[in-house]
């Protein structure tokens, strides 16, 4: 009976034990984004956005991730410096500004926080959302926000503030592509009538046409895979740039960005991705996508070729990977 007794213990103490050492155990990052990293390095599935000239001739075969913590830790592995098109994870950051300017019932009212269901550049889904933008990150919602600032700037001081507000997510000046940018300004015909068609609905708050331009002008700032680490760092870490420790949203924002990250970050897939990693998120037909786990960190990986939404293969491919490994998932809670 002794015996049964203490082996029971042995038993018990070995379990405690393994649980305890579990939840110990520091979080090797390093370690998670290299496996990431190796695993899929020779994933070749989607293809360069081709709609938009530039982004086609991009080397297919770049591939970095980035993953900062919200105290500052940069960890990196592969092409991290490369300079692509952040293109869509902007309107990001266009919504920052917009919600610490005006606040969120604002954003709310003129702009909506729906998902579309639709692809990023539908005309459909403005006229099955009420004729609204319906969220700041499809092109007609991004394209709104940033009419906001352009008449709440004026013309003449837009750009530079609108600048210096990237530049201070990013932790250092960020430039944009010329080459991409006159590739894209030649080639938006298609935005600048969702912009037109905005206006008309009264959901345009500047000159339709300077919107677009400005607008196409955001989407062409050159970011490498670190820039767009830190800009998911600084959400990861309640608003706050953890490298320069300069705050550049308000902590009660945060989660709303979030939420509308949560909701339509990833277009008409969206609602697969969450069910399937549970991060919000961000891409660009660049290539890039940003995830941020609140609290933790923030994780960037770039890789051209995309699946058909617009969304890199390879980087959703390997933040899953990343999420799963760390059990990174806003919906498990602690
Ligand atoms: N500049 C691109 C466009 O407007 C951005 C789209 C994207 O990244 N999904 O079409």
């Amino acid at each position: 009976m002794k015996t049964i007794i203490a082996l029971f213990l042995l038993l018990a103490v070995g379990i405690t034990g393994t649980d305890a050492q579990q939840r110990a155990r520091p979080v090797d990052y390093n370690t998670v984004i290299n496996e990431a990293f190796n695993l899929y390095k020779n994933e070749k599935s989607g293809h360069n956005a081709d709609y938009i000239p530039y982004l086609d001739k991009v080397n297919s075969d770049l591939y970095g991730i980035v993953l900062v913590t919200a105290d500052g830790k940069v960890y990196q592995v592969g092409e991290t410096k490369f300079e692509f098109g952040i293109e869509s994870i902007e309107k990001v950051f266009t919504l920052c500004m917009a919600m610490d300017i005006f606040g969120d019932s604002v954003i709310l009212q003129k702009i909506g926080a729906d998902q579309t269901g639709l692809p990023f550049n539908s005309v459909p889904a403005i006229e099955l959302n009420g004729q609204k933008p319906s969220n700041p990150l499809v092109n007609a919602g991004a394209m709104a926000t940033t009419s906001l600032l352009t008449s709440h700037f004026g013309h003449a001081d837009a750009w530079n503030k609108v600048n210096e507000y990237f530049a201070r997510f990013a932790g250092r000046n960020l430039t944009v592509l010329d080459e991409l940018y006159q590739s894209e300004a030649a080639t938006n015909e298609h935005n600048k009538a969702i912009a037109m068609l905005l206006k008309s609905y009264g959901y345009m708050y500047d000159d339709p046409v300077y919107a677009c331009d400005f607008y196409t002008k955001q989407c062409s700032y050159g970011v490498n895979t670190r820039d767009i680490g830190i800009m998911a760092g600084t959400l990861a870490n309640g608003g706050v740039n953890p490298i320069t420790r300069e705050r550049l949203l308000r902590a009660q924002y945060v989660p709303k960005v979030l939420a509308i990250m949560g909701t339509t970050g990833l277009y008409e897939t969206t609602g697969d991705w969450m069910f399937r990693v549970g991060l919000p998120s961000k891409s660009g037909v660049g290539g890039g996508i940003i995830s941020v786990f609140p609290g933790e960190f923030g994780v960037a990986v770039f890789s051209p070729p995309l699946d058909k939404a617009g969304n890199s293969v390879r980087a959703q491919t390997a933040i899953k990977y990343i999420a799963d490994k760390l059990s990174a998932n806003v919906y498990l809670g602690r």
